[in-house]
């Protein structure tokens, strides 16, 4: 058996059963009927222990959260918001760094352990983006893992070099390719997709590319992109962004594509925001692709929403989709956690033995009251260490182990 430096006690566990938690080295070492002995003590007093979440689609170099109030000022479209962010970067000149500062320390008090953000990279801009990201994550390496993609926002065929800068930005330490709209923003499916699978292939790399394409057109890209997960053996290696096509075709073809997705491994990640097609979560899951869930945009150019919770994005994803009943909530709760766990290969992981101890602790009788309440995080434990209490994130962490 594991050593157990503390336990966690009178935990309330997501199946309903109720016990004890032995942490270890910074993991799960036993759960259940475990006894203290003489390791230290923390009383949970019956509150629910919940696996830390991860926010699988932000944009951490976009984010204003925190600072002066921006009323939204891009029109309706996508090219509007793009040319606005533009411009408005240029006036704010904001630094990266502390931006992205701001918003994972906002995340991190909300129980989150894992993200997945896009970085901005093209001709213009190059790497200088993705290199404050990568200051901002080495700084908050103990807090929160972050997978960095690689985004090229503003087209890769149409912008020619983009492809060197995507090449650059993986050996930089970006973690994922980036895409974007192959047909509607670079009129050239193939050329983009062929172009950033090859810069993924070479490195061993994974890819996740925003897919806003409607209908017949974002199936056919989707088509595409499985078409070459399977050529290039990147199977569970290949993200859909949005892909609001999958619910703006017949059931039929939404189905059908579902099925092509499960075959070439390629998952969905998903925001749920209004205004925007929810693909359907229920029937992708039932076809076996995995679904997990992101933020997207957090009070930047873009949108004036967003908080940094993933229970409350959780909850408004179900609300979105009318989820009712407790495995509804419940299949809402794994997009925000164990889904992008097995996305990411994380094994073991949770509330299991063995896995890293990345936990979170709220007052709720079961997990989907925990979705639709939403309540404040009573402690959040990252690898075994306290990195949050009483919805505060910690500047000094602390370490129950001693
Ligand atoms: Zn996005």
């Amino acid at each position: 058996m594991s050593r157990t430096d503390y336990v966690l006690a009178n935990a309330l566990l997501p199946d309903g059963s109720k016990g004890n938690i032995a942490i270890g080295e910074g993991r799960i070492a036993d759960i259940g009927d475990v006894a203290n002995g003489e390791a230290r003590r923390i009383d949970l007093g019956g509150a629910l222990v919940l696996p830390g979440f991860t926010d699988g689609h932000m944009h951490l170099d976009k984010t204003l959260i925190g600072r002066k109030w921006l009323p939204y000022q891009a029109g309706p479209t996508r090219w509007s918001r793009i040319e606005t962010e533009k411009t408005t970067e240029k006036r704010l000149n904001l630094p990266v760094e502390e931006r992205a500062a701001t918003l994972i320390e906002i995340c991190v008090a909300f129980g989150t352990s894992h993200m997945r953000t896009h970085i901005d990279v093209d001709t213009d801009i190059r790497l200088t983006r993705l290199e404050s990201m990568l200051r901002a994550r080495e700084r908050y390496r103990d807090r929160v893992d972050i997978q960095i993609v690689a985004f090229p926002q503003s087209g890769v065929v149409s912008r020619p070099g983009t492809l060197d800068v995507l090449d650059e930005a993986i050996r930089a330490g970006a973690d994922l390719v980036g895409g974007m709209d192959p047909l509607v923003v670079d009129h050239d499916a193939v050329g983009q997709l062929d172009g950033i699978f090859d810069v993924a292939e070479r490195h061993g790399v994974g890819i996740d590319i925003h897919l806003h394409e409607p209908g017949e057109a974002g199936i056919h890209s989707i088509e595409r992109i499985c078409e070459r997960a399977e050529s290039h053996g990147m199977q569970g290696k290949v993200t859909v962004s949005h892909g609001f096509s999958l619910a703006m075709v017949s059931e039929r073809k939404s189905d059908e594509t579902a099925e092509r997705m499960a075959r070439a491994g390629v998952s969905l990640v998903t925001h749920g925001a209004g205004g925007f097609y929810l693909p359907p979560i229920l029937r992708l899951r039932a076809a076996g692709v995995e679904v997990f869930a992101g933020n997207d945009d957090i009070r930047d150019t873009w949108s004036p929403y967003g908080s940094g919770d993933m229970l409350e994005r959780a909850m408004l994803i179900g609300w979105r989709a009318d989820f009712r009943r407790d495995e509804d909530l419940m299949a809402v709760f794994d997009m925000v956690t164990a889904a992008a766990a097995r996305v990411r290969g994380d094994s073991p992981w949770g509330l299991a033995p063995g896995a890293p101890a990345d936990l979170c602790v709220v007052d709720a009788q079961c997990v989907p009251e925990a979705v639709v309440a939403h309540p404040p995080r009573k402690l959040v434990l990252k690898n075994g260490r306290i990195v949050a209490r009483d919805g505060a994130y910690l500047k000094a962490i602390e370490d129950p182990a001693g």
